[in-house]
């Protein structure tokens, strides 16, 4: 396999503003260039290029295909199984809440703070705007400290989720993608957690994709012990609420954030409308910005990747973007990142709603 040079291919590690990204990404859009698409002719491959930095962070990667990448003899991928017994023994957990003497409204407070705070606070505002999209800036103690609590969801660490989430802008809805919607709801939803998946990143690719995590020890640790986090969290739990408190604030709790998130790429690939030209199946859909803090307003958000308001109209509730506006106030945010009216103007589509059956949406 040989590689197609691109005379003006910058070095890849170059970094970018994101006005200059965002240029080269309808340019290469408009005329189909080597670094966002892959040849059709097999024999030859072009290698996609410049990569796409935005502080060191890669948003598109060199090959179409992160997994194999100028290899012919990669290992046949293979399921994961202890994401699938994991959440098997999470999800079998949770039916304990239908035991009576499990029920306390105490423990259904604690589930409803450690909801919002692990899924609104550590994976919308945390782990997504701040960490994978660096959206905006926070204190470095704050940031870690939400990261803690974003790690406390159980969504793998924060390098996992970054990576795995870049890779996800990176490759949207085609291969290389570790949960490209063209594979069903099912897939999108989880079965690309556990079941064989080449796109899902190895180890190496988590260092390429988070490099600027992975080079910070606070997050290797946060990242290697995110499991440990969740033991001793259930056990101060039942150290004072028993196991009600158990029951509900790890097991259902973990549940429901769990199938929120998720329906971010599973639903919010497939129901609800699309306001910008996307090149992907990225759609806005209410009921899952409702439910996960904003990060429902999908289609904007893969139209400006490095907003930290998603909810870009004024009926698209956007939960976490009241909280950065409040940290903001606090001066706790600053570098807060915001796509121009030109920007917008410039992607913007007539409004018209999709959903079944699967439409792709043209840029
Ligand atoms: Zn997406
Ligand atoms: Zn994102």
């Amino acid at each position: 396999m040989r590689w197609l040079p691109s005379p003006s291919c910058p070095s890849r590690h170059s970094v970018w503003p994101v006005s200059e990204l965002l240029r080269a990404r309808e340019e290469g859009a408009a005329s189909g260039s080597a670094f966002l698409y892959r040849r059709s002719d097999t024999s030859v491959k072009a290698r996609p290029c410049p990569a796409e930095t935005i502080n060191g962070m890669m948003l598109k990667a060199q090959s179409s295909n992160p997994s194999r990448e100028g290899d012919a003899d990669v290992d046949q991928p293979k399921p994961h199984w202890p994401t699938a017994i994991g959440l098997a023994i999470i999800h079998l957990g949770a039916l304990a809440a239908f035991w009576p003497g499990f029920f306390s409204w105490s423990a259904i407070g604690v589930m409803c703070a450690l909801w919002y705070v692990t899924g609104g606070i550590g994976i919308s505002l945390c782990f997504h705007r701040v960490l994978t999209h660096r959206s905006l800036r926070l204190p470095k103690a704050l940031e870690y400290l939400t990261a803690f609590v974003g790690s406390l969801a159980l969504e793998g660490g924060p390098i996992q989720w970054v990576a795995t989430h870049r890779i996800h802008h990176a490759y949207t809805d085609r291969e290389g993608d570790p949960h490209d919607a063209h594979r069903g709801l099912v897939w999108t939803h989880l079965e690309w957690m556990y079941r064989p998946n080449e796109a899902r990143p190895s180890s190496a690719q988590e260092v390429r994709y988070a490099h600027d995590l992975t080079s910070d020890p606070v997050y290797r640790f946060l990242d290697r012990f995110t499991p440990l986090f969740q033991v001793v969290l259930a056990i101060a739990l039942f150290k004072v609420g028993g196991w009600s408190w158990v029951i509900w604030g790890v097991f259902v709790r973990l549940v429901l954030v769990y199938h929120i998130t998720w329906l971010v790429n599973s639903a919010a690939h497939r129901f609800g409308y699309r306001s910008y030209k996307t090149g992907d199946e990225s759609t806005n859909c209410w009921w899952v910005a409702l439910l996960t803090w904003g990060e429902g307003w999908h289609n904007n958000h893969h139209a400006f990747p490095f907003s930290a308001r998603h909810g870009l109209r004024w009926y698209e509730f956007d939960a976490s973007w009241l909280v950065i506006k409040s940290l903001k106030a606090l001066g706790l945010a600053s570098d807060i990142k915001l796509p121009t009216p030109a920007m917008c103007g410039k992607r913007a589509i007539a409004l018209k709603p999709v959903g079944l059956p699967h439409a792709r949406n043209e840029a």
